[in-house]
């Protein structure tokens, strides 16, 4: 029986890493008709906060995940929250103390400081020297006289620690390289180190996905695992680790949580759809086939298979990322794309909260126009937003009207008044026969120039829906009350 867990650190906002994250362990789990399990691993309390979890469970939301165990949902294993888990922890601590896996460790930050340098200086290895690991009796009741705290410190084994990753295949750690490790501060507080696995145990968590930074812990935990089993915590079984690539963002340096174009909040308000970004973010280590690269979640998980992720780095490519989004968008139904828009131009103060019928049907008319030029949902308002602007409020795009409404912009202007007011029926084939003959025939201007200045004036910027259909939407009184104001 398969399971899987997302156990986020609700710190800062949710970034791109994060969600391909939970992406491949939600996908795993699915595929393999397993559990997936989600954890808030908040015993940070400096750094952890309230504000941060609202927005995991929203981006989760958002995203379309669903979870069988976890916050909202609840579970077997509740609470899912680990600052609601603390005497677990205290009590797991205790007994890893007394069965000698764990032992008090003394030493100071400046001590331990100092024996770094020395160690790095006679070119030893730098990591925790095992100083406290068989401290006497007397030794002990010194530092305790001192007022010393201790910190619970993990005795790791002194045999080489392997694993078979399932996405990197064989890997090892000399013992040398894994020195014991911090497990409960002087306060305490367990760590991260400690509640991590010990929740893994408790859950039964039978594969771990992460990110490759989190490599280096894994022989810790292993250690860590074993000696759960001994003192009978969990099912004594060690989950199977596979690790993510790295993912890579500008100028080949590691995407940081903190870089702006980590943060999925900017996603959601560009008005990237959850499906494009997830398929895109599918991409950084996997892939469905060679030659396709938009497929939707159901299609993932039919296909995942963790053995082909890749190990290598991946590379977090924007530019991708929006022309995998513009496919999603352009295959939405015509339904669906519009109520998708709605947010964005509500978002702009275009729509109000209930939009009325005459506006929803705009909106439908001018949406089919739009589709196939959008790469995300937001650019509905710099696109269509002269169509819902209260006409008091519209205004020419100042660098496109210094472009496109200059003084030879005149005759064509009044040209197309004329044409306009003139015409029977103000439907696009009509305005479009009008204006050529009045503007191409009339007053011979190559329709590339005559179109321009007519777009600006009536939607505000060079770029818009087709004008012939902008001028039908928009009705002949207000078309012409534009055309007018362009030339006061
Ligand atoms: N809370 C840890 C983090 O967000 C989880 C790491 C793990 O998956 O083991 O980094």
């Amino acid at each position: 029986d398969v399971r899987v867990r997302f156990c986020p650190s609700p710190t800062g906002n949710p970034h791109v890493g994060l969600v391909r994250t939970a992406l491949f362990n939600w996908a795993f789990a699915r595929h393999h008709g397993g559990t997936l399990v989600f954890r808030i691993e908040d015993t940070d309390a400096a750094r952890d906060s309230e504000e941060s979890y609202g927005q995991l469970l929203d981006a989760m939301r958002w995203l379309g995940f669903d979870w069988d165990e976890g916050p909202e949902v609840g579970g077997p294993h509740a609470p899912y929250r680990q600052s609601q888990r603390m005497d677990v922890y205290a009590d797991v601590a205790r007994r890893l103390h007394e069965a000698g896996h764990a032992y008090h460790c003394y030493c100071s930050t400046e001590e331990l400081d100092a024996r770094r340098e020395a160690a790095r200086a006679a070119g030893r290895p730098s990591g925790y020297d095992g100083h406290c690991r068989e401290l006497s009796e007397d030794q002990v009741a010194v530092y305790r006289l001192e007022g010393r705290s201790p910190i619970l410190r993990f005795r790791m084994p002194d045999t080489t620690l392997a694993f078979d990753d399932l996405v990197r295949g064989p890997v090892a750690f000399d013992p040398k390289d894994v020195p014991d490790y911090g497990i409960v501060r002087a306060n305490g507080a367990p760590l991260y180190t400690l509640v991590n696995p010990v929740d893994d145990a408790l859950m039964g968590i039978t594969h771990v996905l992460r990110g490759e930074d989190l490599l280096s812990s894994t022989p810790r935990q292993i250690a860590l695992y074993a000696a759960l089993a001994d003192i009978g915590v969990g099912g004594g079984t060690t989950p199977r680790f596979g690790h993510l690539p790295y993912v890579m963002g500008e100028g080949n340096k590691k995407l940081s949580k903190r870089d702006p174009q980590a943060s999925l909040n900017l996603y959601r308000e560009r008005g990237f759809l959850p499906e494009g970004l997830l398929n895109y973010l599918a991409l950084l280590g996997w892939s469905l086939s060679e030659d396709r690269d938009r497929f939707s979640m159901a299609e993932m998980v039919e296909a995942f298979d963790i053995a082909k992720v890749n190990a290598n780095p991946a590379r977090f490519d924007l530019k991708k990322c929006e022309a995998i989004n513009a496919e999603h968008l352009r295959a939405l139904d015509p339904e669906d794309f519009v109520r998708r828009l709605v947010p964005y131009l509500q978002a702009a103060g275009l729509l109000p909260a209930e939009p009325t019928a005459h506006q929803l049907d705009l909106l439908a008319a001018v949406a089919p126009l739009t589709q196939e030029r959008m790469v995300v949902l937001s650019e509905i308002v710099p696109m269509a937003g002269f169509l819902f602007v209260d006409p008091a409020d519209f205004a020419v795009d100042p660098d496109d009207a210094a472009k496109a409404l200059g003084a030879d912009a005149r005759p064509v202007l009044e040209a197309s008044v004329q044409a306009l007011e003139a015409l029977a029926d103000f439907t696009p084939d009509a305005i479009q026969a009008a204006l050529r003959e009045a503007l191409v025939d009339g007053l011979g201007i190559k329709p590339k120039f005559a179109f321009t200045p007519l777009r600006v004036a009536v939607t505000g910027r060079r770029v818009s829906p087709p004008l012939f259909e902008s001028m039908e939407l928009l009705g002949r009184a207000e078309t012409l009350r534009r055309l007018g104001a362009a030339l006061e």
